[in-house]
């Protein structure tokens, strides 16, 4: 499929009406599930066991949410907060995956992007600006598109861990608002026990 054909093909409708808009990390993230579910599917290693462990929390991670069915309430999408556009999709039963990060080089940033994004953020941007902002992330995402995965990515096979699945732990009030808080997440300080929430 090439770049205007998978926009069009329902998964991908699925991502962008889950994610909102469509953008050039939406794409990347397409490319890398759709990879790395493919991958799995090779090595019969895809079934309801699936784990996704991503290492960034941008806009990608969207669509994989999406492709994979891997959520955090579900317990089988784990973060770490790397900053990296590492994806790893393994069986939770067997071990056996796949990690896919993103090759250095790949894309370059585009100064201009930015620069309006910062302007969205900062709430100056003009009309002329969006429309420019939009144009620029269409673009990047016909680009990422039409790229294939192992030229955006290296993938290498992984035997992951099992992670811990969604615990279910009694609740103590935080001393200081009185919230119920999973008992593991309180810290002690000066002898009371305070959730995470008031500790910043
Ligand atoms: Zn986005
Ligand atoms: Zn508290």
């Amino acid at each position: 499929m090439n770049a205007q054909q998978i926009m069009e093909s329902d998964n991908f409708k699925r991502c962008e009406a889950f994610h909102g808009h469509v953008c050039g990390g939406l794409a990347i993230g397409y490319v890398a599930a759709t990879a790395g579910l493919a991958w799995l599917r090779e090595k019969r290693a895809l079934d309801e066991e699936l784990v996704a462990i991503v290492e960034t929390d941008a806009c990608c991670v969207d669509a994989v949410q999406v492709l994979t069915g891997c959520t955090f309430g579900k317990g089988n999408l784990i973060y770490r907060d790397y900053g990296k556009m590492g994806f790893t999709f393994f069986n939770r039963r067997t071990g056996q995956g796949v990690r896919l990060a993103m090759k250095p080089d790949t894309f370059r940033v585009n100064e201009r992007q930015i620069d309006l994004f910062r302007k969205t953020r900062e709430g100056s941007i003009t009309d002329v600006e969006k429309a420019e902002l939009k144009a620029l992330g269409m673009q990047r995402t016909v680009e990422v598109l039409g790229t294939r995965a192992e030229d955006l990515f290296s993938m290498t096979p992984v035997t992951a861990g099992m992670p811990d699945k969604a615990r279910i732990e009694p609740s103590t009030p935080c001393s200081r608002c009185g919230e119920p808080t999973m008992a593991s997440k309180l810290e002690m300080v000066e002898g009371a026990m305070v959730c995470r929430g008031c500790l910043v």
